[in-house]
């Protein structure tokens, strides 16, 4: 079987500035991410991976270079197919898991379900049921952010990227904030995810430690992929 591609990068380049001072944090990427893939991205503080990622998830356009999803350069679509693009296609989790705390576990996993009307509430509510389950957390459904440790809370954020079925889970850093081995259990659920129910993740971390299972594993620093 010959693989899809989802995501394609050429000649991409980012630079940001500071005062008068250009920095450049991605020198001239390029990437491909096939359907189904898992890949990890390991580089220091500072390497780039956070641009890197937000370009991919398109919330920061880049200087130089084209990137394509899905088939579609997404240079050329406008603010609401971008929006479009980042609420049906693609799932964020973050460091900090950006979960909104006066809001229970299933409520937090529905909100992005909240901007696809042609869900029905049934449909929607088998949806956070399902995702609750996939991420071992059904339990907790009815439990506020505070009254979950770490572990949960990143696995009510894994089930809010995970609910609307995209195309592509872009994780930053997703256990930075977590002890090694609550990080180690996260990160199994993340290649299982990937193994039984084929979602495609991009996962970065500074953390070598963490990518033993991992297939794919890419170097970043000083804003270039080697
Ligand atoms: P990482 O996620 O690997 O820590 P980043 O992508 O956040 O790296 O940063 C890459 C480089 O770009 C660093 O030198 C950082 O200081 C710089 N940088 C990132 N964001 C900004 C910004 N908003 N303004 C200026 N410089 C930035
Ligand atoms: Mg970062």
């Amino acid at each position: 079987m010959t693989s899809q591609t989802l995501v394609s990068l050429k000649g991409v380049e980012k630079r940001y500035l500071l005062g008068e001072v250009e920095v450049p944090a991605l020198k001239s990427i390029d990437l491909e991410i096939a359907l189904g893939e898992f890949t990890a991205l390991i580089g220091v503080s500072g390497s780039g991976k956070s641009t890197l990622l937000n370009l991919i998830g398109s919330i920061d356009v880049p200087d130089k270079g084209k990137i394509v999803f899905d088939g579609q350069d997404i240079s050329a679509l406008s603010e609401v197919e971008l929006s479009h693009l980042r609420n049906r296609k693609i799932g964020f989790i973050f460091q900090s898991f950006n979960l909104i705390p006066v809001l229970t576990a299933a409520e937090n996993i529905e909100l992005p379900l909240l901007m696809q009307p042609e869900l029905s509430p049934a449909e929607r509510s088998e949806r956070v049921q399902t995702a609750l389950q996939d991420v071992g957390i059904l339990d907790h459904q009815n439990h506020l952010p505070d009254r979950l440790s770490g572990g949960q809370r990143q696995r009510v954020a894994i089930a809010r990227a995970l609910v609307t079925r995209p195309k592509l889970i872009l994780a930053d850093e997703p256990t930075a904030n977590l002890d090694s081995k609550t990080a180690h259990k996260i990160i199994d659920l993340l290649l299982d995810l990937n193994r039984k129910k084929n979602v495609t993740f991009f996962f970065c971390s500074h953390d070598e430690k963490l990518i033993g299972r991992v297939g794919r594993v890419l170097h970043i620093s000083d804003g270039m992929i080697s």
